[in-house]
């Protein structure tokens, strides 16, 4: 999608952390263990942390005292957005903020959104590349990897643009907005093809699509629409970000035999599903939870 140059952008939801922490703690991409990494990647890929100490996560602590936090100051407006990433990451949060509170009863801003790239603390622990875009529950917070992007496109075969970079904040967003109603606490930890966990995924799903499907109605205080009108391309490019994070396939870019007992998003043709659904018919027909298992 592309901004309108003019329309102003709040930032002051979103912050950025540079310098300082560590790498270390968990080795990624070494090349003999590069199937481990994987798996890793897979099973935290735009994940939400349910428990606050999620496996995968090396424990809190340590690393952050040289962290330091950045006001996005340098994003102002619409024509900043698209000529860089993190810009457009603040532009797309502000045009989310504005949707989901004209949504959500008693609405909450995620405190905050964190672009980040290499590792960062969280609530949830230690955040590294290998962590992927994840929502921290007991902050509240989106952590972004900004430098996820690029391996969606480089190690699992999406076409890139720059919807598909949203779709990945979108889907993050949308886990918030299951925590907000309650149904993240439906979600349980299990895996599988009709668990819990897929439907949670497939709701933020179908929520990011919701975002998608109106954001070109949501304007800033003067009345500017934050995004142009969305292009065929455009939606062909953020399919392609969700068919590069179903479960199938990421298991068979592992070179695994799928097996829909270990899922836990979903596959692509049900993400993919699940954010049209959302993108042509809004928020209120996202009930996952609320579906037989043959209609996921
Ligand atoms: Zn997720």
């Amino acid at each position: 999608m592309t901004f309108n140059d003019n329309v102003r952008v709040d930032t002051s939801h979103v912050q950025k952390r540079s310098g300082g922490a560590r790498r270390g703690g968990l080795a990624v991409g070494g090349g003999s263990i590069g199937l481990l990494v994987i798996l890793f990647i897979g099973s935290q890929l735009l994940g939400v942390d349910l428990t606050g100490l999620a496996t995968g996560f090396s424990s809190a602590g340590g690393g952050s005292s040289s962290e330091e936090v950045v006001a996005l100051d340098n994003c102002k407006s619409g024509k900043d957005a698209n000529d860089n990433q993190e810009c457009r990451m603040a532009a797309a949060s502000d045009s989310l903020n504005r949707y989901w509170a004209s949504q959500v009863n008693n609405y909450r801003a995620p405190a905050p959104v964190v672009l980040f790239s290499g590792s960062t603390q969280s609530q949830c622990g230690t955040a590294s590349a290998a962590t992927g875009p994840f929502y921290c529950p007991p902050e509240e917070a989106i952590y972004v990897d900004v430098s996820f992007f690029e391996t969606l496109r480089s190690n699992y075969g999406a076409t890139g643009g720059s919807l598909s970079e949203m779709y990945v904040l979108a889907h993050e967003w949308g886990h918030h907005i299951s925590n907000l109603i309650g149904s993240l606490d439906q979600a349980g930890r299990e895996s599988g093809a009709t668990s819990g966990s897929v439907r949670l995924e497939l709701q933020a799903d179908c929520f990011a699509g919701a975002w998608v499907g109106a954001a070109q109605t949501i304007t800033d205080d003067s009345g500017v629409p934050f995004l142009q009108p969305i292009t065929q391309s455009q939606i062909d490019d953020a399919l392609s970000a969700a068919a590069a994070v179903g479960d199938d396939s990421i298991m068979e870019n592992a070179g695994m035999q799928v097996d829909p007992d270990r899922f836990t998003h979903g596959s692509s043709e049900q993400r993919q599903k699940w954010f049209m659904t959302g993108y042509e018919q809004g928020p209120t027909m996202c009930g996952t939870f609320d579906v037989a298992a043959s209609e996921l």
